[in-house]
């Protein structure tokens, strides 16, 4: 169930809006393009993700708006990745991320579902998940241990 949601950094400097859809299999709209990316979340074991506890939701530029600070963010790009990651220069979360890949179908936004400020547990917990292991540049592939993710 596509639903809009709002998040930002710890400091409050940075707010977004975006419409995601974090409902269990059988409960979702339909997605917005096709692939996997936008029926599930993700979680990876990567030198990035698994340092910052990234939980990643895909969703398209037309459903993503940062409403406060945009100003406020610093981009870190890693080595010759095309991934935009973005900081809060205050408080150095770190609420999503930019990009543009073929296979997803062009520019996407990612948003860390951990700077979601209006999910409750319940709903997080009925959320899939699906586990990649970054760090063997397998991203097709669960990695043998996720529980630490
Ligand atoms: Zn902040």
């Amino acid at each position: 169930m596509l639903k809009t949601r709002r998040g930002g950094c710890h400091c409050g400097d940075v707010r977004f809006e975006c419409e995601i859809d974090l409902a269990p299999e059988g409960q979702r709209s339909p997605p917005p393009r096709p692939g996997i990316w936008w029926t599930t979340t993700f979680r990876c074991n990567c030198t990035f993700c698994r340092k910052t506890r990234m939980w990643k939701v895909f969703t398209t530029p037309e459903r993503f708006r940062v409403t406060q600070g945009e100003e406020k963010l610093v981009e870190y790009r890693h080595g010759a990745c095309e991934i935009q990651h973005v900081f809060c220069g205050r408080c150095g979360l770190h609420p999503f991320a930019r990009a543009s890949f073929e296979p997803l179908g062009g520019d996407f936004v990612c948003v860390n579902i951990a700077c979601l400020d209006d999910v409750d547990p319940q709903e997080l917990e009925a959320t899939p998940i699906v586990y990649e292991d970054g760090i063997n540049d397998a991203y097709d592939v669960a990695p043998r241990f996720t529980g630490y993710l």
